[in-house]
């Protein structure tokens, strides 16, 4: 659906460094140590029986002499090791599923957000897959609080996901009309959160004016104007 921020191969762009897996595609930010953005489909294609792999690690793809985020590296801090990319997303295989425990896959959110109003969304996003949809999903953290694991890690004091909810079909990107359901939410990465996601509920135009990146950029502005600036009641 688009690069939102235009992230590229470029290691002389380190805090906006294009990362392309099989599973998953993401913006690399060096001085952070975690993704700028997630990127991803979700259709019944990506989903099977593979067990969580729980192989939390470092990646090694990551340019040379560039710190490489360490599988121990949240420990003690109070923060979990969040995926944006959901092992429950990716479990047809097993190496499906381990690719989504890389480090660069991961931001801190603490336990009451992960755990509980962070995976319920993750959750509804399936059941919508299981009612004969695909989604594509896009997920990050904005607003620097502090640094955890040596000032290798930053915090961020909200969690942020964007949701295309289409049809199971071809041509995904020429199928999204004005009437295409959006989902947006902000959720602060606070330990007082509630659970029920649909209160955080906003615009995807909204996560645009926070994080300054421009979601479903290959959708048509026109298009594109009505879908982002509507706010998701179902
Ligand atoms: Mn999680
Ligand atoms: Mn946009």
């Amino acid at each position: 659906m688009g690069n939102p921020s235009n992230a590229t191969t470029n290691v002389g762009q380190p805090l906006n460094y294009l990362m392309e897996k099989p599973q998953y595609a993401l913006s690399y930010n060096r001085d952070n140590g975690e993704p700028n953005w997630v990127s991803w489909h979700l259709d019944s294609s990506w989903l099977g029986s593979a067990p969580r792999q729980n192989d939390f690690r470092n990646d090694t793809t990551l340019p040379a002499g560039w710190y490489q985020v360490q599988a121990t590296d949240y420990s003690g801090s109070g923060f979990d090791r969040g995926h944006m990319c959901p092992s429950a997303d990716r479990t047809i295989t097993v190496s499906a599923n381990s690719a989504t425990f890389l480090m660069t896959n991961m931001i801190p959110q603490l336990p009451a957000n992960n755990q509980i109003v962070w995976a319920n969304l993750e959750s509804y996003c399936r059941t919508l897959v299981s009612q004969g949809n695909e989604l594509y999903i896009i997920s990050g953290g904005q607003g620097l609080q502090y640094f955890i694991a040596n000032g290798h890690v930053a915090v961020p004091a909200q969690t942020w996901k964007v949701i295309i909810v289409l049809t199971n079909g071809t041509n995904d990107v020429g199928r999204v009309t004005t009437t295409t359901r959006t989902i947006a939410v902000v959720m602060p990465n606070s330990g007082s959160i509630g659970s029920d996601w649909r209160a955080y509920r906003v615009s995807v135009d909204q996560v645009e004016a926070i994080t300054g990146f421009d979601f479903f950029s290959n959708v048509s502005p026109s298009i594109q104007n009505v879908i982002e600036a509507t706010v998701d009641n179902q």
